[in-house]
């Protein structure tokens, strides 16, 4: 399976805690868009590689793209690659940037998937997290999405905010259920280095969450979400039987894909070739600037050894629905079980991982500590 990727670098304004590319300057949308343009043809010598599967719109904020700006963008996306008809086709979106109608015509381009970010039903939460929009346009979002024919909506939330308690999470999570999404990914903040809120929590006029009362989020976050029929198929993810994010989780079996846009990553492997990733560079005017010269703009890009593959097989596998040992045994010639019986039985007699069908999956209680146990399992 193959995905998509485009990274539209723009936000009316940035929020405290980001640390994705975007600017806030809308004025270099038109360049942007014709250097997006030139990357997809020059990527066509992909379109001979197999179906692509998903198609995603990230960023930054998808959503202030105008329909006709979108419509050029998949009409050549399908000129140029081979999409299957049951494409999964994902725009974010932010509930400040939205109309009914834009929201209809998204729909009759054959968007099919909206992931709205919302990040909390709090007046004061997003406030502090400086979003542009505020609880009733977040609500009003999701109900207009259902009104043009949205039947597959995912909500973003973010939990851990400094002094949010679990009541009020609590609560978030349950005015996200009531609007019915069939998917909700629920974070937990990060101060990212370089952010407002780096700097916030640096000259001390805010204190992040002890990790312990995050963890209490994090578990009470699970139990709410199963207890509410929603499958956990990734540390932060949650779907109803059959909504999994495609596109996410084609990154998470380490499937192909292709990013397009400032800042994206790609990565490819086929038979007979060296695995590879690259990067495009993280920056509007150098990105058109290239493009015009018809260059690829990329900045980093490695060819993977077998070994990191192998990490990160286990790694991504972990943080999703399970690492297959017969699957690892197959591409890499690894006996995962034997080589880390000792950490392994540990693990599962602690509850922390299960052993079925030849998958090593994460308990809940295993999910509270991923990090620690892909440390310990892929040291
Ligand atoms: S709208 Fe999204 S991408 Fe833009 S600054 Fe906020 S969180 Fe980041």
């Amino acid at each position: 399976m193959a995905s998509l990727y485009f990274h539209i670098p723009f936000c009316e304004k940035k929020c405290l805690y980001c640390d994705f590319y975007s600017i806030e300057n809308l004025s270099p949308m038109g360049d942007f868009l014709t250097a997006l343009h030139r990357e997809i043809d020059l990527c066509a010598e992909f379109s001979g590689r197999g179906e692509f599967e998903t198609v995603f719109f990230g960023g930054g904020t998808p959503s202030l793209l105008a329909p006709l700006q979108l419509e050029k963008i998949l009409s050549h996306l399908h000129d140029t690659f081979p999409i299957t008809r049951d494409a999964e086709v994902t725009v974010e979106t932010n509930p400040g940037t939205v109309t009914k109608e834009k929201l209809s015509a998204y729909r009759s381009l054959g968007v099919n998937r909206l992931s709205i970010g919302i990040q909390s039903f709090h007046e004061d939460e997003l406030k502090f997290l400086s979003r542009i929009h505020d609880s009733a346009q977040a609500k009003e979002c999701v109900r207009l999405a259902r009104e043009v024919g949205f039947e597959n909506v995912s909500i973003d939330l973010i939990y851990g905010l400094p002094g949010q308690t679990r009541k009020r999470w609590e609560q978030n999570l349950r005015t996200a259920l009531h609007l019915n999404p069939q998917h909700i990914s629920a974070y937990g903040l990060i101060v990212e280095d370089g952010t407002p809120l780096a700097r916030m929590v640096q000259a001390r006029l805010v204190s992040p969450m002890p990790a312990d009362d995050e963890a209490e989020l994090y578990e009470c976050t699970m139990n709410f979400m199963e207890a509410h029929g929603f499958e956990h198929y990734e540390v932060s993810n949650y779907a109803r039987s059959g909504f999994r994010s495609r596109h996410n989780y084609n990154y998470w079996r380490h499937g192909n894909y292709l990013g397009f846009g400032p800042s994206a990553h790609s990565f490819w492997s086929e038979r007979g070739e060296k695995p590879r990733r690259w990067c495009n560079i993280a920056n509007v005017s150098h990105y058109c600037r290239k493009l015009k010269m018809n260059e690829l703009p990329i900045v980093t890009e490695e060819e993977l050894s077998c070994d990191q593959l192998l990490t990160e097989r286990i790694f991504l596998g972990l943080r999703c629905d399970g690492v297959n040992l017969d699957r690892l045994r197959n591409d890499f010639g690894d006996d995962f079980r034997a080589t880390h019986s000792m950490i392994i039985d540990a693990l599962l007699a602690a509850q922390a991982l299960t052993f079925d069908a030849q998958s090593l999956r994460l308990t809940s209680k295993g999910y509270l500590v991923c990090d620690e146990i892909c440390a310990r399992l892929i040291a």
